[in-house]
């Protein structure tokens, strides 16, 4: 469920109405919904009450200051993958003691930022990082507290570049190694063991994959604690996928995947960690566009938007699919036709969608594409010198752009010729 509805024939975000925005800020957009985003982080939170938990927001999904210190103030943690988003979650005004830090390769640099600027604990996901983490935390003279991100060698079942629980993706280290792994690591000065760490993929539409990885983890963990270490945290990871299109998609609702969590790993008596990204920011977001031309081909009609792949890289990288809505309803039984909506970027990879049904459109109209929250403005660039696209939050009847358009000056500005040319 969103708060992006249609009223007196108008999408409205909210209660403000997109064109409203689309006047102020000019397109394309991105805007956000305070209330859905507000809505998701409590479904998770509710799911897995009363157990301790913390719902840690992967902020690589929708990472804008603004969205953060609103889901902060709700009392969310944050999963971190670079010293940046450490950073961000900071500025946010987020505690240290609320933020772990994933990703396979923290840099020194990370690891001593995060471990004088407070952390909750690191997912280490190698031997290495290990080891440097310990040398480092040894040099500050603190210990850095961990868990070990295991490869439980399960199939999420989704699309191939966001798979990352088998064992021939880079991510953490094998599950049959864990007991070696472990043991080096409470041998090391500098570290603090105090958990496991799984994340088995993205988008994920059943839930048996994270079922499998979760009864893995629960008998790592009694393994674990056979062999003396005081695993007392489980950070089972994010990922649980959501609907892209309305009519006939159903991936699981939080309520069940926290009744599967409970399930397979409540009885360990552990502090449990989930780092949901997509199914907080996806459906809290559109992409708003303006329509440039209308152009007919060859036997084809081509809808060609303001906005493109640098703006939206999601159709072009995985294939996916984006709803995309007239922002002024159609009447009732209106026809529509086939567009292949495009942007106006020089490569044909720059499509949003083929044949595409949707109601008759003219230039200037206003469209959305629906669940563009997660992973949208985050993978936006600047390719064809298109200026980084702004970001909108509404929350009730007020608006504020949280990251303005860069304007041509600024842009160019960046670049520098050498005294030497
Ligand atoms: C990307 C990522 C997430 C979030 O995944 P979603 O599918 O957006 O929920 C969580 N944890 C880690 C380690 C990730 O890399």
């Amino acid at each position: 469920m969103d708060h992006f509805l249609y009223r007196n024939g108008i999408l409205h975000a909210e209660d403000v109405a997109i064109p409203d925005i689309a006047a102020q800020v000019g397109t394309p957009f991105y805007v956000y919904s305070a209330a859905t985003l507000t809505r998701h982080y409590h479904l998770f939170t509710e799911a897995l009450s009363p157990l301790p938990h913390l719902v840690c927001f992967a902020i690589k999904s929708l990472s804008n200051v603004a969205v953060l210190k609103l889901l902060g103030d709700l009392g969310a943690g944050m999963d971190v993958v670079s010293g940046g988003e450490y950073r961000r979650a900071r500025a946010a005004g987020v505690p240290g003691d609320r933020i772990v830090f994933s990703g396979v390769g923290k840099t020194r640099e990370e690891m001593r930022l995060a471990l004088t600027g407070g952390i909750r604990q690191f997912n280490v996901e190698s031997e290495p990082e290990l080891r440097a983490l310990s040398e480092v935390a040894v040099s500050l003279g603190v210990t850095a507290p961990i868990t070990i991100r295991v490869n439980p060698d399960v199939d999420a079942r989704t699309h191939e570049k966001i798979a990352t629980g088998k064992k021939e993706n880079k991510f953490g280290i094998p599950i049959a190694r864990a007991s070696e792994v472990y043991a080096e690591a409470a041998r090391l000065p500098g570290i603090e063991v105090i958990g496991i760490d799984v994340h088995i993929g993205s988008q994920l539409t059943e839930l048996e994959p994270f079922e499998q990885a979760y009864l893995k983890v629960a008998d790592l963990t009694r393994r674990l604690r056979a062999e003396g270490h005081d695993i007392r945290r489980l950070d089972l990871g994010g990922g649980l996928g959501i609907p892209y299109t309305r009519s006939n998609e159903a991936p699981p609702l939080p309520t069940d995947y926290g009744a599967l969590i409970k399930r397979t790993v409540s009885d360990l008596g552990c502090e449990v960690e989930i780092e949901p990204g997509r199914l907080i920011s996806g459906n809290a977001g559109l992409l708003v566009a303006g329509v440039i031309y209308v152009k007919n081909g060859e036997g084809r009609d081509f809808l060609i938007l303001d906005a493109a792949m640098n703006d939206l890289v999601r159709p072009s990288m995985y294939g996916a699919h984006h709803d995309i809505v007239p922002v002024l309803e159609p009447p009732a039984a209106s026809p529509t036709q086939p567009y292949d909506v495009v942007g106006p970027v020089c490569e044909t990879g720059d499509t949003f969608a083929k044949a595409r049904e949707i109601a008759l459109l003219a230039e200037g109209d206003l469209v959305a594409f629906r669940s563009a929250g997660a992973y949208g403005a985050v993978m936006a660039s600047e390719y064809n010198t298109r200026p980084l696209v702004p970001e909108v939050l509404v929350r009730g009847d007020q608006f504020a752009v949280i990251r303005e358009r860069p304007s041509f000056d600024e842009i160019l500005n960046r670049d520098t010729i050498p005294a030497w040319l």
